[in-house]
């Protein structure tokens, strides 16, 4: 399937508590969920001029925790994308799962309805370490709704996983990925816990309540990660993603890193297309009253510029393993990259931080520890140019 099919993102915003190293958009008010799915629906219909011609061959339930949708929600959602635009016959439909959120019987009537694909925040086997991110689930929690989904039939499972807690030894992370190595998953998402701003560990850390990790302790455990799942034949196709196998790689995702138009539906979802990204108000209520007066309930709009653009092309490009295309950058710059980035392609060169792999600059991985830095050296270049 090309891609140039459409991406459909619907923003699921519950959870059943919020983890403290957390973030993203949502709230733990459930009993707003039956309005809300009222007015995703409507959003869908409004939408549906919004893909043009182009198929839709990757569906993506994210949050927030989208497996507190019951599968008849489920079910109306997916039947209302079917009657407003063109599915593909192959079209992925991912839902992200929260282990501690699913009874009995969930996984086989979601995958009636259509889902192929599931994502679950195990986020780690070991209770330890759960405890710590106030997680709703125990490690045989997981283990459980893991062997559930294998005997649902899904053959597309991917885990989240979080490591560098305070604390965690490279013993300690192989014991937990390991465990996870058991299941066999088909996709893994290694994330490296963050302490985001606004959140409650970040204000922990602040407070001297809990201390990083030491950056040669993330580095070393990056690593290890990237050559402990390489040992187990997974490839490490963007910063924290593997796959078991290329065709394992998540085309939903693959298509955010390759600037592929994509809508979003529901409170705080992004969409992006012909040079335009906007996206919807990150508030649930606003989000029902728009939609009910038959409003789309989008916050703002911008227009990128060619250095937005070509910005986000290096930065993209530079966080997976196929790295940044050289001639699709010239073509959109209308300038030789060589030309523009001599100086730093020699520099990374020269630290053995990347090299060109078949009129592609591709990360090493000494170099994406860098990443941060090599997207800055890039960036100065587009924006002074
Ligand atoms: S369950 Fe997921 S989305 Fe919800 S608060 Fe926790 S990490 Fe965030």
């Amino acid at each position: 399937m090309s891609e140039i099919n459409t991406a459909l993102y619907i923003h699921v915003p519950f959870c059943i508590k919020k983890c403290p190293y957390c973030d993203f958009y949502s709230v733990a008010k459930l009993s707003l969920k039956e309005r809300f799915v009222d007015a995703l629906l409507t959003e869908i219909s409004l939408r549906e001029d919004c893909a043009g011609a182009s198929a839709i061959d990757t569906i993506y339930f994210g949050g927030g925790t989208p497996s507190l949708l019951t599968p008849r929600e489920i079910e109306r959602i997916l039947s209302r994308i079917r009657d407003h635009f063109n599915l593909a016959t192959d079209c992925e439909i991912t839902l992200e799962v929260n282990p501690g959120t699913v009874g009995p019987g969930y996984f086989e009537e979601i995958r009636r309805f259509g889902v192929n694909r599931l994502n679950m925040g195990v986020q780690s086997l070991c209770d330890e370490k759960l405890g710590f991110m106030e997680r709703i689930h125990s490690a045989e929690v997981a283990g459980q709704a893991l062997h559930a989904a294998r005997r649902a039939g899904f053959d597309k499972l991917g885990f989240d996983l979080i490591y560098g807690l305070p604390g965690e030894t490279e013993t300690a992370w192989r014991k937990d990925l390991d465990k996870a190595l058991k299941f066999h998953p088909e996709h893994l998402s290694c994330y490296m816990l963050t302490y985001e701003p606004g959140t409650p560990m970040h204000k922990a850390l602040e407070a001297g309540r809990i201390s990083p990790l030491r950056d040669e302790t993330t580095a070393a455990l990056f690593k290890f990660t990237s050559t402990h799942l390489a040992a187990h034949g997974y490839l490490h196709y963007e910063i924290s993603n593997f796959a078991a196998g290329p065709a394992h790689r998540s085309r939903h995702n693959r298509k955010y890193w390759n600037l592929v138009p994509y809508l979003g539906f529901g409170p705080s979802a992004h969409s992006f297309g012909r040079g335009t990204r906007s996206w919807n108000h990150a508030d649930v209520r606003r989000y029902g009253d728009d939609l009910d007066q038959g409003v789309l309930p989008v916050a703002e709009t911008e227009i990128l510029t060619l250095e937005q653009v070509l910005t986000e092309r290096v930065m993209l490009g530079l966080r997976t393993s196929d790295g940044i295309d050289i001639k699709a950058f010239e073509k959109i710059a209308n300038q030789g990259f060589m030309e523009l980035f001599k100086d730093v392609v020699r520099e990374c060169e020269t630290r053995s931080w990347a090299g060109i792999v078949n009129h592609c600059f591709v990360l090493t991985l000494e170099g994406r520890l860098f990443l941060d830095t090599v997207t800055s050296l890039f960036a100065e270049k587009i924006w002074s140019r």
